[in-house]
């Protein structure tokens, strides 16, 4: 299952950065996709869920943005956006044969908590 494999390796990304960051917690968890790396949004949800268990990220809410997938012709040095899998140039009619997005597999953004925090927000006040 290919969503399982790319959830586990955000999932060590992710731990890797939180540990960097000091983070114990993390909140929300955004990602990039690219539209060419045929990945389900809602698997890969699905997946990390499942591989996050008992981590800093269990619980943590993913936001997924789609890159669409853009191309560029080779003959003729045109760039565009690439509809339903046509890598035909709409200029030449050359096929383009150079991605220029829509590989995209990242984590763009980490919330979290470090667990030290320093405002006086929480606990009880008494005033
Ligand atoms: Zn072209």
């Amino acid at each position: 299952m290919h969503e399982l494999a790319i959830a586990q390796s955000l999932l060590d990304i992710i731990v890797d950065e939180s540990k960097r960051h000091g983070l114990e917690r993390i909140n929300k968890v955004r990602l990039q996709i690219g539209k060419f790396a045929a990945v389900v949004p809602e698997s890969l949800t699905f997946c990390f869920e499942l591989v996050s268990r008992d981590t800093v990220a269990s619980g943590a809410l993913i936001e997924i943005e789609s890159v669409g997938i853009t191309a560029r012709c080779d003959k003729c040095d045109f760039s565009f956006d690439v509809e339903d899998q046509v890598f035909l140039c709409p200029r030449c009619g050359e096929p383009a044969l150079e991605l220029l997005s829509g590989r995209e597999l990242s984590v763009t953004s980490i919330e979290g908590e470090t667990g030290e925090d320093d405002d006086g927000n929480q606990g009880p006040s008494c005033s």
